[in-house]
């Protein structure tokens, strides 16, 4: 019945979502996000847990696009947290404080729809940028 390998591939499967889809789901209440003023992505505005200085972070789509795919950008601008399941950025505040905000695939793909809403960016643009990036 017990088939031992059942469980071989679960850490190297993609970043290892999946059940943890919604573990950031918890920093909602103290991240705010919003479309960007001029339409490149999205922005986060993240609170220091350490100094209290208030942090705008921006994702933009091309970002985004890797990350609903469960890919992270290849510029290193974020980084996959395993222990929280989750993308963090891997900027920091100017304090040293790490940017307390994790992003999930389901997330980013909100928030791309939500560009898409607002006409900020076309499903075809996703589509084609998916292709070139092998994000299919
Ligand atoms: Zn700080």
């Amino acid at each position: 019945m017990r088939n031992p390998d059942d469980f071989n591939d679960m850490d190297v499967e993609g970043l290892g979502f999946g059940s943890l889809g919604g573990a950031g789901a918890e920093q909602h209440d103290t991240i705010k996000s919003r479309m960007a003023e001029d339409g490149s992505g999205f922005d986060y505005q993240i609170r220091c847990e350490k100094c209290g200085k208030t942090l705008v972070l921006t994702a933009p789509w091309p970002e985004l696009i890797f990350m609903a795919s469960g890919r992270l950008p290849p510029n290193n601008s974020w980084l996959y947290n395993k222990k929280r399941g989750c993308m963090m950025p891997a900027n920091t505040c100017s304090c040293g404080e790490p940017l307390r905000i994790g992003m999930t695939p389901e997330e980013c793909r909100r928030n791309l729809n939500a560009g898409i809403s607002a006409q900020k960016i076309s499903p075809q643009i996703i589509m084609q940028f998916q292709q070139q990036n092998g994000l299919t």
